[in-house]
């Protein structure tokens, strides 16, 4: 029996509400549970609007189309992040500008964005990396110097918080994803969040291939159709509702990792998943990072532990050694975290049997 690195904690709820939606033929992108998940969505992140989306990756380019970025313009995106950050900017037709990590907390560094500012920029893109939040107070503060947008990415961090407030409340649109290994999930799904109006607005009529609310079948704009079906959000509802105790069990995980592998991290041989003191990080993957003094590299931890049955995955490869995104300029930092990081199995259905396997497989390939 393999111990996978990420599945998703459905129960009673899920399976009442999706057969709901299928008995009452609502199956498609109308339906009481769409509404139903935005309005408790809004609620649970503290903001007034939510916009479902069918992914997480359209919810971001939703999110950039709102505000009007485009052209030759460009947004500040870290380079050690999920490809669909940059892969939206480049939708609109704009360019990713890469910033580096924080080596502390692998997130954008704030130190190092504001040289990146020109005068094409528009907005940040700040990623809530594996749970733990950016330093919102450093952003917001050169975004408003800047007059720059804030979208916030909390496509991995649904419930984090930044000194005692939510992620995603801060910027001036926020994303999430509910994909099958997401902290909540919906199957495939997402959902923009914001407290300004025109924005929400604009939002649902992109959501609808531009539709004009008010007449039926005119157009008034280019849109898309980004639309959540209602058997998703039956999910997401169900999955809603059990966000604080997956929330906690997350937390619990995490403090296991750190518990049984700390000897390792005292000893130099990783480093563990970073938490800083104004943060409450969900550690969406829970992640650690090899030292030289380890005895194996990343690639072949993995390779072993896989064939021990247990199923991990790499560290994002940063933006810019991707084809469609190479450059030769360097962001050393994003590049070690991500040479020598393997994210561990995280998913809420893990047991504290499974995580002492991992942790002891690991010691043992380690030193
Ligand atoms: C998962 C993810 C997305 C995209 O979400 P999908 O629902 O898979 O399209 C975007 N950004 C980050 C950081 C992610 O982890």
């Amino acid at each position: 029996m393999t111990i996978p690195i990420y599945e998703p904690l459905l129960g009673e709820e899920e399976l009442r509400n999706v057969t709901e939606a299928v008995k009452s033929t609502w199956i498609s992108s109308k339906g009481k549970f769409i509404t139903q998940f935005e309005e408790e969505f809004a609620k649970r992140m503290g903001t007034k609007y939510a916009v479902a989306t069918s992914n997480g990756t359209v919810s971001l380019h939703l999110a950039l189309a709102a505000l009007g970025i485009g052209g030759r313009e460009e947004v500040i995106v870290p380079t050690l992040t999920f490809i669909a950050c940059a892969n939206t900017v480049r939708y609109t037709g704009a360019k990713p500008v890469f910033v580096d990590s924080s080596k502390e907390y692998w997130c954008i560094d704030p130190q190092k964005i504001g040289k990146c500012i020109t005068k094409r920029t528009r907005a940040i893109m700040p990623v809530h990396l594996y749970g733990h939040p950016c330093d919102m107070d450093l952003i917001m503060e050169i975004a408003q110097k800047h007059h720059l947008f804030v979208v916030e990415d909390a496509a991995e961090a649904h419930g984090a918080k930044y000194k005692g407030k939510t992620v995603g409340s801060f910027g001036d649109i926020s994303s999430f994803s509910f994909y099958g290994n997401k902290i909540l999930s919906s199957g495939e799904g997402g959902m923009c969040i914001t407290d300004d109006e025109t924005l929400y607005q604009k939002m649902r009529i992109l959501r609808d291939h531009g539709m004009n609310p008010s007449k039926r079948y005119w157009y008034d704009v280019i849109g898309y159709n980004y639309r959540m079906t209602n058997m998703q959000a039956a999910i997401g509802v169900a999955q809603l509702h059990r966000m604080d105790s997956v929330i906690r069990r997350k937390r619990e995980i995490a403090r296991l990792y750190e518990e049984k592998l700390s000897k390792l991290a005292d000893n130099g041989y990783i480093t563990l998943s970073p938490q800083m003191e104004w943060a409450n990080s969900v550690y969406w993957m829970y992640n650690i990072l090899l030292s030289g003094k380890a005895k194996v590299c990343k690639d072949s931890l993995m390779e072993r532990l896989w064939a021990k049955g247990i199923e991990t995955r790499p560290i994002f490869y940063p933006l810019h050694t991707m084809p469609p995104y190479k450059q030769s300029r360097r962001y050393l930092v994003a590049e070690k975290i991500s040479a020598s990081g393997v994210s561990l199995p995280s998913g809420p259905t893990l047991t504290d049997e499974q995580i002492e396997k991992v942790c002891n497989a690991i010691i043992k390939e380690v030193v």
